[in-house]
């Protein structure tokens, strides 16, 4: 089978009738990225309902990180769902929710047991992790970082500053939360040199957030994206990590890491955490945990998950299929896609950074495993941030059949499921590389 094959001019007859019908039928909130009307997936293949085949770089968002429909991913849904759909895990028992719990306790970082805490979403993950470390802590302040996403519902939202659209005029937020500047060094927003700045996006919390807004014995919890996703696929520099979490440390103040998106194996381990040796007291998890199905896990060190029965839960949190299908996927995960994740994406980060000596547009390739931005800036030399060119690109690589996705002010993320061979990796490159050289 060849992939990507392009039948029809895009969006495709029936595509165009499936999106009429959305344009009267659902909430114009949704911000649809380009017309891709999807009829079926199997591993790294997207086909749309014109027989259209696409090959996915973006794996609905990083979601599909054992690929589309993994045949044993299936057969778990299938075989639980002949069992039982629903009995509510907040009020009962059941034993895929007990195996995830245990797997996942196991699975995060850091040697001693965790408590979980199961949701529908990445966003009521982050709220679950809110609410605990108000009450872990009887604190309430908590800070997090520009350019993070961590939700969109209102106290998630409120952590969330990766765009202002995404808060504009559903103000008030909850209040206490403050935000501070991210490690980005490729655009430092303080204006210095890796090397010689001593981290000063960590410093800058004592010296300026502490001293002038909230004292640290206040601040419940730091929020944070051990690798920045929305905003932009950004690594923080080496020491960042460590330095954050013993400043957490010296106030009492809880880690939280939001693995949402760099989670289960996107990195090339389970956790981007573990690239750093970092233990978060709080780990939200979610996106690519169940390959597609809605889950969310905040996992919490046991000494912190002090909350008392009845002061969360949820109808759905946890539901049994979602569960099956996360204990499938993480299965699968563990039997080679971390390898696969290091592996491939070196050699797709190799190739990403031949187009960047290639074409003066490419202003930096960055990224960890298969979690890659590549950041378009304009031909000028300024290092002037194009994101309408990077719009024009990814348009361009979804006509001739590569699914990518934009994130931050100019960036294309290439985060493909975990399962994308060298092959694979090389055919996008060129599809990338064709699309570039016609628009730049
Ligand atoms: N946190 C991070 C890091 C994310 O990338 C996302 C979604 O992109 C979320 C939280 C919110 O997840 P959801 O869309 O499942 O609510």
């Amino acid at each position: 089978m060849k992939v990507p094959l392009i039948k029809t001019k895009l969006p495709g007859p029936r595509a165009q009738a499936i999106i009429e019908k959305d344009r009267q039928y659902t909430a114009p909130a949704y911000g649809r990225v380009y017309p891709l009307v999807m009829k079926q997936g199997r591993g790294m293949v997207v086909e749309d309902v014109d027989e259209n085949l696409f090959l996915d770089f973006m794996a609905g968002i990083a979601v599909a990180n054992t690929g589309h429909s993994h045949p044993r991913v299936v057969q778990a849904i299938e075989e639980q769902a002949r069992k039982f759909l629903h009995i509510c895990g907040s009020d009962f028992y059941y034993e895929p929710m007990m195996e995830l719990a245990e797997k996942l306790s196991q699975l995060a970082p850091g040697t001693g047991t965790k408590k979980i805490f199961f949701t529908n979403s990445g966003t009521e993950t982050v709220e679950a992790a809110f609410k605990l470390a108000r009450f872990a802590t009887r604190r309430q302040h908590v800070i997090a970082f520009d350019g993070a996403f961590h939700g969109r519902t209102m106290g998630a939202l409120s952590l969330t500053a990766s765009r202002s659209s995404h808060r504009a005029q559903f103000s008030p937020l909850v209040p206490g939360v403050h935000h501070a500047p991210y490690a980005f060094c490729h655009r430092c927003p303080y204006h210095l040199n890796y090397g010689s700045c001593e981290i000063g996006c960590v410093s800058y919390l004592e010296k300026v957030l502490f001293r002038y807004q909230v004292t640290p014995q206040e601040v419940a919890a730091i929020f944070v994206e051990p690798i920045q996703g929305e905003g932009g696929y950004i690594v923080p520099p080496a020491e960042y990590l460590g330095m954050l979490q013993d400043l957490c440390r010296r106030y009492g103040i809880l880690l939280v890491a939001d693995e949402i998106q760099s989670g289960f194996g996107r990195t090339g381990k389970m956790f981007a955490c573990e690239h750093w040796g970092i233990e978060p007291d709080i780990l939200c998890a979610g996106k690519g945990i169940a390959s597609g199905m809605p889950l969310g896990a905040m996992i919490a060190r046991s000494e912190i998950s002090t909350w008392t029965p009845g002061t969360h839960g949820s109808t759905f949190g946890g539901n049994p299929v979602a569960c099956a299908a996360a204990l499938a996927s993480i299965a699968v995960i563990e039997a080679g896609l971390l390898h696969n994740a290091t592996e491939v994406g070196a050699y797709l980060m190799d190739k990403l950074n031949e187009l960047k000596n290639k074409h003066a547009v490419i202003g930096d390739v960055r990224g960890l495993g298969l979690m890659i931005g590549v950041e378009f800036v304009r031909a000028d030399g300024s290092g002037t941030p194009d994101g309408s060119l990077r719009d024009k690109v990814m348009r361009n690589c979804f006509e001739k059949g590569l699914l990518l996705l934009g994130c931050g002010e100019s960036t294309l993320r290439l985060c493909p499921p975990l399962i994308v061979t060298r092959e694979e990796s090389t055919t996008a490159v060129e599809i990338f590389d064709a699309a570039i050289s016609e628009l730049a």
